[in-house]
C-alpha cells in the first residue's frame, strides 16, 4: 500500500532558484548561485510566506531548485520557522531538501536536520562518471557514495536518490550499473527519470560536435523494464511511473501532484493549486524580490479551474501512479463515469495488455503501460 497521507492537507513547495554550475541538460528555472542575491531572496520568501498566511493544514515542505542546499542551513531554518508561524504544520510533516552530492558536509546536513528538514532528495544521476562529464555534473560516482555516507552518518534515515536515464553513449549495460550503484547505497526512495532534450539545451550542441547519440528507443524502454525489474527484487516498490520506495517512503508531497491535491508555491517560477486556481509565479528572481519589496502579486499567470479542466488533470497525473485510478472517487467528484465516456477509446489499450480495467474500481496501467502512458491518456483529450 502507498503511504496514507491527509487529503485535506495542503503541501509547501519553495523554489530555490540558484546552482553551483549549469548542468548541460537543464531546463529548470534556475541561474549561478550569488550570495548577495540569495539573502535577499530568502528574505522575500519569508514575506511571501508571511504575507499568504492562514492557519491552513499542511503537512509537507519541499525546497526544490536549482540546488537548495547551497542555502545556508540558517536560511533554510529560517524559512521553514516562516511556514510553521503561517500554517499550521503537522508534527510529523515530512520537511524535503533538495541537494547535490557535491555541497553534502556532515556539519551542513546536521545543521539541515536542526533545522527541521527531515528527508534529502539527491541528484545522482548516473554512478558512471563519464556521463556525469557529459551531463556537466560537477560530481563524480565517489563524490555519490561520500554525500550519501555523510548524510546517513548526519542521521536522516529518509533519503531519495534520482537517477536518469537513456543517457548520451548510454548502454543497457551502462545503466544497470547505475542501478547497481544506487542499490548498493540502499536509500529509502529513488526517481528514474528519462533524459529529455529540450530544442536549445547545449546538451544537444555537445553530442552533435562529440557525435555522442542516444541508444534506440527499443533499448531506452528495456532499460526502464529491466531497472524496474531489479528495483523490484531489491525490496522496492513501483508506486509512479517514475518512482519507486520501501514500504512507507513515498514522497508524500509529491503523491499531492498526482492524488488532485493542493498545494501552495513560494519563490520564482513555483507553480501553486489551491480552491480550484491554478498560479504560476514570475520566473525572473530579481522580479520576485521586487514585487515582493513592492506588495505587489507575484503571480505571472493565475486560472480558475473548471471542472472539466480538473477531472482531465486528475486523469492524467492519477494515471500515472501504480495503483491507477480510482473510478469511484472519480465518479463521486466530478459525476462522471470514466468507463462511459472514455471506454470505447481505451478498450484497445486492456486488450493490448498494457491498461487493467477493475468496472467500477480502478483503470491501472501496467509497467509496459507506463511507456505507453501518454497515448493511453490522449484518450482523454
Ligand atoms: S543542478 Fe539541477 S537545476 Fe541546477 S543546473 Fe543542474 S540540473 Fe539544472
Amino acid at each position: 500500500m502507498v503511504a496514507a497521507t491527509d487529503a485535506g492537507a495542503l503541501g509547501l513547495y519553495i523554489h530555490i532558484p540558484f546552482c553551483g554550475a549549469i548542468c548541460a541538460y537543464c531546463n529548470f528555472n534556475r541561474g549561478l548561485h550569488d550570495g548577495t542575491l540569495a539573502a535577499r531572496y530568502v528574505e522575500a520568501l519569508e514575506r511571501d510566506i508571511r504575507q499568504q498566511a492562514d492557519q491552513a493544514r499542511a503537512d509537507t515542505v519541499y525546497f526544490g531548485g536549482g540546488t537548495p542546499s547551497l542555502l545556508p542551513p540558517e536560511d533554510i531554518g529560517r524559512v521553514i520557522a516562516a511556514c510553521r508561524e503561517s500554517f499550521t504544520l503537522a508534527d510529523d510533516a515530512e520537511i524535503t531538501l533538495e541537494t547535490n552530492p557535491e555541497t553534502v558536509t556532515v556539519e551542513r546536513m546536521e545543521a539541515y536536520r536542526a533545522a527541521g528538514v527531515n528527508r534529502i532528495s539527491m541528484g545522482a544521476q548516473s554512478f558512471r562518471d563519464e556521463e556525469l562529464k557529459r551531463l556537466g555534473r560537477v560530481h563524480d560516482a565517489a563524490r555519490i557514495r561520500e554525500a550519501f555516507a555523510r548524510t546517513r552518518q548526519a542521521g536522516f534515515d529518509n533519503i531519495s536518490l534520482d537517477l536518469m536515464m537513456w543517457l548520451p553513449q548510454q548502454t543497457i549495460h551502462d545503466w544497470m550499473e547505475s542501478i547497481d550503484g544506487l542499490l548498493e547505497l540502499g536509500p529509502e526512495h529513488a526517481s528514474i527519470y528519462l533524459l529529455e532534450l529540450y530544442p536549445n539545451a547545449p546538451l544537444r550542441e555537445d553530442m552533435a560536435r562529440a557525435g555522442w547519440s542516444q541508444a534506440p528507443e527499443d533499448d531506452a524502454a528495456d532499460m526502464y523494464l529491466r531497472g524496474f525489474e531489479r528495483l523490484d527484487a531489491a525490496g522496492y516498490r513501483q508506486y509512479e511511473i517514475s518512482n519507486v520506495a520501501r514500504d512507507g517512503r513515498e514522497s508524500r508531497h509529491n503523491l499531492k501532484y498526482w492524488r488532485d491535491g493542493e498545494w501552495m508555491a513560494f519563490g520564482c517560477g513555483a507553480h501553486g493549486t489551491r480552491d480550484g486556481r491554478r498560479w504560476r509565479v514570475v520566473s525572473g528572481t530579481e522580479d520576485y524580490i521586487l514585487r515582493i519589496q513592492a506588495g505587489t502579486s507575484t503571480a505571472a499567470e493565475t486560472r480558475i479551474l473548471s471542472d472539466e479542466e480538473r477531472l482531465e488533470e486528475m486523469l492524467f497525473t492519477g494515471l500515472r501512479l501504480s495503483e491507477g485510478l480510482p473510478l469511484m472517487e472519480i465518479q463521486a467528484k466530478f459525476g462522471v463515469d470514466v468507463w462511459d465516456r472514455y471506454g470505447r477509446g481505451l478498450a484497445p489499450f486492456v486488450k493490448a495488455g498494457v491498461l487493467r480495467h477493475e468496472p467500477s474500481v480502478r483503470l491501472q496501467l501496467t509497467r509496459e503501460g507506463m511507456l505507453l502512458a501518454n497515448e493511453v491518456c490522449s484518450v482523454f483529450v
